[in-house]
């Protein structure tokens, strides 16, 4: 493990180890990396190469990093309830073929593939089907890659896993957290990898190259293991879980009956709720400045982006106070872009 000081440098250290890694293997001339399009990895010079090309909010820097090759954005999926998922079947397998086309053009020159598990946030807040990981466990290892998984939005709970890879019980060779790491009290993220993954590195007597001065900051660290220890409490109502498991479960529960009633509005596409994650997608780019005006008059506060509205609140939220984030949302959506 190795610790970084935001989301963007544990990603930049998660590439730096699988260009290793293979150099190690002697094949140093696999220097690009495959991500899936809807993505969003960081917003430094080498993450902002992997995000979406044209919806990355990048556009303007395109040309500056190696050109990273494109898997096509997973058909959406929708989870149920009792913790399966709706998925349709022939979007699935054209999605495959479609991903093995695209590794194979390009096994050679590949390091690793590298996506969000289950659900891609800031490129979309898109949930697809868990078995797309399962698929891309099996294409990375016949063709020799990394599996990478950056769990930044999605660790410590978030999608009702404790990491979403879970969902589909994958196991990555590189796995990156941030965001929930400190519970969102200070930047802190890691970079973890597998033992075989390190041992191939120190086997070339080659040390993981990023050493900056500031890693690994005490304090952050501090609040990273107060919040860990919360996160792994026992449930005060059901002993056998862990907290954080009650307290998704709660506000999944919660935002699937609030923002479920703007599912009936004709301003709205669809309404999806994965674990303490809810959006509402609008038909249209949201109208910024009213919808968070009148959801701030409510008693919220939102950031929404292109068509989405979305609410990840944390975790001690109350049953009021979801309730009247819920409400809030779904009346400002009703009254800016109708019923
Ligand atoms: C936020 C995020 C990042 C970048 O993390 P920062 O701490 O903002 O640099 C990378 N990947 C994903 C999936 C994210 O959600």
């Amino acid at each position: 493990m190795f610790l970084a000081d935001s989301g963007s440098i544990c990603v930049e250290v998660a590439l730096k180890l699988a260009l290793q890694y293979q150099h190690a293997r002697g094949q140093g001339e696999r220097q690009r990396v495959a991500a899936l399009r809807g993505g969003y990895h960081g917003d430094t010079f080498a993450t902002m190469g992997i995000c979406d090309p044209v919806d990355g909010m990048h556009a303007q820097f395109s040309g500056q990093g190696p050109e990273h090759v494109f898997l096509p954005r997973p058909p959406s999926a929708v989870p149920e309830p009792g913790g399966g998922w709706q998925v349709d079947e022939t979007e699935l397998s054209e999605w495959e073929t479609q991903a093995r086309a695209g590794i194979a053009a390009h096994s050679g020159e590949l390091a690793a593939i590298i996506c969000e598990p289950v659900l891609q946030g800031a490129g979309g807040m898109h949930v697809y089907a868990p078995q797309v990981l399962g698929v891309l466990r099996q294409l990375a290892d016949e063709h020799g890659l990394l599996l990478i998984f950056d769990e930044i939005a999605t660790g410590f709970g978030r999608t009702g896993r404790l990491f979403a890879s879970q969902w589909a019980g994958v196991i990555p060779d590189i796995m990156c957290v941030g965001k929930a790491l400190t519970g969102g009290y200070l930047s802190l993220a890691a970079t973890l990898c597998t033992t075989s993954v390190a041992q191939t590195l120190e086997r070339s007597g080659s040390p993981l190259l990023h050493g900056p001065t500031f890693m690994g900051n005490p304090l952050a660290c501090a609040v990273a293991n107060g919040s860990l220890r919360l996160l792994s409490e026992p449930d005060p109502q059901d002993k056998g879980a862990a907290r954080w498991q009650g307290q998704v479960n709660a506000l999944q529960d919660g935002l699937r009956r609030t923002l479920g009633e703007a599912s009936g509005f004709s301003s709205v596409r669809q309404v999806r709720v994965l674990g303490g994650v809810g959006v509402i997608q609008l038909r249209e780019p949201v109208r910024m400045a009213e919808v968070t005006a009148a959801a701030v008059r409510r008693g919220a506060w939102v950031r929404p982006f292109r068509d989405l509205l979305y609410v990840m609140p944390p975790y001690v939220t109350g049953s009021r106070e979801l309730e009247q984030l819920g409400q809030a949302v779904v009346a400002a959506v009703g009254q800016v872009h109708g019923r």
